[in-house]
C-alpha cells in the first residue's frame, strides 16, 4: 500500500512498523514460560572499533523478537535478526550462549558487512509441576 512516499514521514513510518511488528510478535513468556531474566551483551564493530552495550530484556512484557538495527553509518536495509537462534537457545534453557551476525544491508553500492557479536545470559524458574 502506498502512502505518498514522502521522505520526512519515512522514519516515522518505519518506527510505526517496528512497533506493529513487536505488538504482533508472540510474547517471550508465551514461548519460554520458565524464563526469569535475560541480558544481552552486544558488541558491534564499526570503523575498526568495537561498540559494546548491554540490553536488559524486560521478560514480563518483551515480545519474542530480537532484532537489532545496524550501527554502520549510511547502512540501508540492514540489521541483525537474532530472534530464531535466541528463542531456540532459551527454549533449551541455556544459561549462557553466544553468537554473531553479519549485516546484509547496503552502504551505497557496497555490502555493509557490519558484524554483531552477542553473549546472552539467562536464568530460569523451576518448571511448575
Ligand atoms: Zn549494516
Amino acid at each position: 500500500m502506498a502512502f505518498g512516499g514522502r521522505k520526512n514521514s519515512e522514519a516515522a513510518q518505519l518506527a510505526a512498523e517496528r512497533r506493529q511488528r513487536e505488538n504482533d510478535a508472540p510474547r517471550l513468556t508465551a514461548r519460554v514460560p520458565e524464563l526469569a531474566e535475560l541480558k544481552l551483551e552486544i558488541a558491534e564493530k564499526r570503523d575498526g572499533s568495537s561498540i559494546a552495550h548491554v540490553r536488559r530484556i524486560v521478560v514480563a512484557t518483551a515480545p519474542a523478537l530480537f532484532v537489532m538495527t545496524c550501527v554502520q553509518k549510511g547502512c540501508s536495509g540492514g540489521g541483525h535478526d537474532l530472534t530464531r537462534e535466541v528463542v531456540a537457545a532459551l527454549s533449551r534453557h541455556e544459561a549462557r550462549f553466544s553468537g554473531s551476525s553479519v549485516c546484509h544491508g547496503q552502504i551505497g553500492p557496497d555490502a555493509c558487512g557490519g558484524t554483531l557479536d552477542y553473549v546472552a545470559i539467562a536464568s530460569y524458574r523451576a518448571a511448575a509441576t
